[in-house]
């Protein structure tokens, strides 16, 4: 691979917060690369790094502030723009001992707008230093900061980790519980419910009798059919459908219902649809069911299946979605479908609901975003006293989705009761738009 096909990484930020000592670092004794790139000047300094086994050029903006407009931010900003304009990964500094400066924030600002991937450094953070800093680099709403050492060669083996996964075409060998990123392929779905809910009947419905009544073929169990479904959107595979039928075959009695085999279904799937028979109303073993949904983090769709035989269709649908409501707060506002598996009608509306949860599930909020609701949301409500003195909460940023985790920083942040906790949860569910999926809130307190 020649150096112009190479992925690009550029360091930015003001003078003096160690950009230069950091791409001496990311190069190390390798050599420098000559650019002849047009548009590009001759003496930025560019060099090629490898990091976790890839090649990657790293251009240093540094150096290039004199020759460029007077205010400072108009010289990080003229040095920086071609560059930012090519690179796959910005590497934006900051100087966690002498804090974040206004020239650091309306570079942000600025950076935000060109729409590359950014990477937030609190550089000069050796030992304990920087802390607050690096906290206060949260503000400038370009994500979680990572905290370094350039000169002394702290956190580098990390920073190329973190580089290296934001990069084009990297490979990527995270297990499938700690995904960030949707991964390609289809959308893994799994049907559960208590027996006789009517799981076979729907997947009959769903993927068509003749091929449910298709016995083994050579070498092939009637158990390990995989089955593919496909929408306008794309292909959709049922995960653990072999399950389903063990189940139906064997009569189970409900209180030997298998939990441990649900919770093998919800862990091979993204979105999970809950089968309820609504001729029954809901059962605290649905409601168990749920509750695992929640705690394995999955997405959820409710569906109330032999529509066909109910009577009073309204007053069942007020009284279930009363049940959900006040039994599964934590999940609030998980999308509820009615159909019939058996005759088939209505059955239609499920992928389409699937897919909108699957869409909320993989939800980004920008931390920008975030912490505007997160200040007014203090506001509001104070966190309350602890001890006789009120917790100090400062950021709120979203560090995953599927599903989504947002990671709460401020003094003592641990310590803050359950019930602000849910006040805080509610709250980014409606601002947010994220029906129906589990959220996340973990504290980070800070000294
Ligand atoms: P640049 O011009 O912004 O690229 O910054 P330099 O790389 O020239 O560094 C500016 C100053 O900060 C130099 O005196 C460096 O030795 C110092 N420096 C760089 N990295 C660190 C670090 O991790 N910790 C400390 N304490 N100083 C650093
Ligand atoms: P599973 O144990 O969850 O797989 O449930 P089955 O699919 O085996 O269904 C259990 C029983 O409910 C069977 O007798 C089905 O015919 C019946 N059933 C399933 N879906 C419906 C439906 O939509 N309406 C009605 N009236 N009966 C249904």
């Amino acid at each position: 691979m020649d150096a112009e096909n190479l992925p690009v990484v550029v360091i930015a930020g003001r003078p003096n917060v160690g950009k230069s000592t950091l791409f001496n670092r990311l190069i190390g004794r390798r050599q420098a690369i000559v650019s002849d790139m047009p548009g590009v000047t001759r003496d930025r300094k560019e060099g090629e790094a490898l990091m976790r086994g890839r090649r990657v050029r790293v251009i240093d903006t540094a150096g290039l502030e004199e020759a460029a407009p007077d205010t400072l931010f108009g010289r990080m900003r003229s040095s920086s723009e071609t560059a930012v304009e090519i690179a796959d990964l910005v590497l934006f500094c900051v100087d966690a001992r002498a804090g974040i400066t206004p020239a650091d924030a309306h570079f942000a600002n600025w950076l935000r707008r060109q729409g590359r991937p950014v990477l937030l450094l609190a550089n000069k953070a050796e030992g304990k230093a920087g802390t607050d800093a690096a906290l206060e680099a949260f503000s400038l709403g370009l994500g979680t900061p990572l905290a370094l050492s350039a000169e002394h060669g702290e956190g580098i083996g990390d920073l190329m980790g973190e580089i290296v996964d934001r990069l084009p075409q990297a490979p990527r060998a995270k297990s499938r519980d700690e995904d960030e990123e949707r991964p390609a392929g289809p959308l893994r779905l799994a049907i559960i419910g208590r027996p006789n809910a009517g799981k076979s009947t729907l997947l009959n419905t769903l993927i068509g009798e003749e091929r449910m009544i298709t016995g083994p073929e050579a070498g092939l169990t009637r158990d390990a059919i995989a089955v593919d479904l496909h929408d306008e959107h794309g292909e959709i595979r049922l995960v653990d459908t072999a399950g389903i039928r063990k189940r139906a075959r064997v009569d189970e009695a409900l209180e030997r219902m298998s939990v441990s085999a649900s919770i093998e279904a919800l862990k091979m799937a993204e979105v999970v649809v809950l089968t309820i028979d609504a001729t029954l109303g809901v059962h605290e073993q649905d409601l168990q069911l749920a509750r695992l949904i929640e705690r394995e983090g999955r997405a959820c769709v409710i569906a109330l299946n032999k529509w066909d035989a109910v009577e009073n269709r309204s007053a069942t649908r007020q009284a279930i979605a009363d049940r959900l409501e006040i039994s599964l707060a934590q999940m609030r506002g998980i999308p509820v479908v009615t159909f019939s598996a058996l005759t088939g009608a209505g059955v239609n509306k499920l992928l389409p609901a699937v897919r909108k949860v699957y869409e909320v599930w993989n939800a980004r909020v920008t931390t920008g975003e975030l912490n505007r609701w997160f200040e007014e949301a203090l506001e509001k409500h104070q966190p309350p006293l602890v001890d006789g003195r009120r917790l100090k909460l400062r950021y709120m940023t979203q560090v995953k989705s599927r599903p989504p985790t947002f990671v709460l920083f401020g003094t003592r942040a641990e310590l803050l009761p359950d019930a602000y906790k849910r006040y805080l949860i509610n709250g980014l569910r409606e601002t947010f738009h994220l029906p129906g999926v589990p959220i996340r809130l973990q504290m980070r307190g800070t000294k």
